[in-house]
């Protein structure tokens, strides 16, 4: 065996220690650039022989990690981005160290799927969702999409009378949505559907959410044939939620499966003064939630649900055996018939682990804090001469512009804000107006952190329109 590597294991305890050391460290860095400040990428060539993991702890702390973004701290408000709870991070290290597959609960069963079936329970639970759905944990929400839309589609080949698993597409299919998230479209490409077959619905004035009146007509216009209708929980831009409840009834005069993205918006049911946004999501066909966003586990980690009685269709799709699936597929469960990846890590257990530390209460202050916190920025904003919300804050999420600023000193004030490295906000166009966004997902967020936050604002835009012009 090679020496280095069995001196490593040796030595393992005071190697996680060191790394431990450093992840305390990053954890609590302050001064961390929020943005990217990679200048350099780092050049490495594959060693003949290894110098061990303390060396490489050791290059990897010159060489990298300066150029690490403050992802996990609460002045990361791009995107969507969630943080790590203490828990969830504990429950990520001790996925890595078990090294589990978890696949079945029944025969040769290992209990590691039965954790993982466990924390979808939990999470059910957490939503208030009912029981008829099964759920699994994959990468993401992109991937969780690709999931429910792939049953989807079995379920609508089904109807037009074949197996598209095993014949592939035959015939088109008809996809209506409003404002999908990207990701979405991706699923279409993914699928063979097509993402240029999507079918636009118009949204009410000034939001993001379907336009019933639209909706139907587009679907009149179908001519009865069975249809997917992708759903917002939550769009990424100003958080709009589309009407469920009228989504979810419309399966009772059409043909159709009812998709909810609810990737962060589904957070939502956990706070009883919001969870009327989500209102009718229990009558959808299928789920999408992000864990790595307002769960606060590490990358990468989502779920799907689906209906139980789907559970045919979904086997039809990812069934990963040549043989015809035999007997009850509820009894004889198995995560690798069920999706898309056959091996995979025990992504359940940093949820399983934050869930069981901190539970419905605990989740409950995370997702109230962040709304707090963005409430809080989104009135500072509102009494601002300098700033004008894009649309109301719903949720979790700030949209806003600069007044009388183009497109081009929006973007150069996202950059120079990140730059500065306290703060890192997305720039984003919503109504044809350019403009920032700020989303609170991190469990450290605090209606405390906004006045720092409208100071480090007003200091990027003053630089911003004080700085010498660049020579031509
Ligand atoms: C983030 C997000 C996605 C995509 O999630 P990934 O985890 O990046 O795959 C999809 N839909 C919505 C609404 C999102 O917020």
């Amino acid at each position: 065996m090679d020496k280095q590597l069995l001196s490593d294991e040796q030595q393992l305890g005071r190697l996680l220690d060191q790394a431990r050391d450093f992840a305390l460290g990053f954890r609590g860095n302050d001064r961390l650039a929020a943005g990217s400040s990679l200048t350099r990428i780092p050049q490495q060539t594959l060693p003949e022989r290894g110098a061990g993991t303390q060396d490489a702890l050791q290059v990897f702390q010159e060489q990298w990690t300066p150029y690490l973004v403050a992802a996990p701290s609460n002045r990361y408000l791009g995107y969507v981005t969630g943080g790590t709870t203490p828990a969830a991070l504990t429950g990520d290290w001790l996925t890595a160290a078990a090294d589990q597959n978890p696949q079945s609960v029944t025969g040769q069963g290992d209990v590691s799927a039965a954790l993982e079936r466990t924390t979808i329970d939990l999470l059910r639970q957490l939503f208030r969702l009912p029981a008829e759905f099964c759920g699994g944990f994959v990468t993401g929400a992109t991937m969780s999409s690709f999931t429910c839309l792939g049953v989807a589609r079995q379920w609508v080949a089904r109807q037009q009378g074949y197996d598209v698993a095993k014949d592939g597409l035959q015939q088109p299919i008809a996809v209506l949505a409003a404002t999908p998230h990207s990701s979405a479209i991706k699923c279409l490409a993914m699928l063979g559907i097509g993402s240029r077959n999507l079918i636009s619905v118009a949204t009410l004035p000034q939001r993001e959410a379907i336009d019933l009146t639209d909706l139907h007509a587009k679907i009149e216009a179908l001519g009865g044939q069975p249809f997917l209708l992708i759903a917002s929980g939550g769009t990424v831009n100003t958080v709009d939620f589309d009407d469920l409840t009228a989504l979810g009834k419309l399966k009772e005069k059409y043909n159709c499966w009812l998709h909810v993205d609810a990737a962060f918006g589904g957070f939502a049911a956990v706070s009883p003064a919001h969870a009327h946004l989500l209102a009718g999501w229990e009558l959808a066909d299928s789920i999408t939630i992000d864990n790595h966003k307002w769960l606060n586990v590490p990358y990468d980690s989502a779920c799907w649900f689906i209906r139980k009685e789907y559970l045919p269709l979904q086997l039809a799709t990812f069934q990963n055996s040549a043989a015809p699936y035999l007997g009850d597929p509820a009894a004889n469960f198995s995560y690798l018939n069920l999706g898309p990846e056959n091996s995979r890590r025990l992504r359940a257990l940093p949820a399983w682990f934050s869930l069981m530390a901190y539970g419905r209460q605990g989740y409950r202050d995370i997702v109230e804090r962040c709304i707090d916190t963005a409430r809080c920025l989104g009135e500072s904003l509102t009494r601002d001469a300098n700033f004008s919300l894009l649309a109301p804050v719903r949720l979790n999420v700030v949209a806003f512009t600069v007044n009388g600023a183009d497109a081009g000193t929006i973007d150069a004030l996202a950059q120079q804000l990140s730059d500065r490295g306290k703060f890192f906000l997305t720039p984003t166009t919503f109504s044809g107006q350019r403009g920032l966004r700020a989303a609170f997902v991190n469990w450290r967020n605090h209606p405390d952190q906004i006045p720092a936050l409208l100071t480090e604002l007003h200091t990027a835009l003053k630089e911003l329109t004080q700085a010498p012009a660049v020579a031509p």
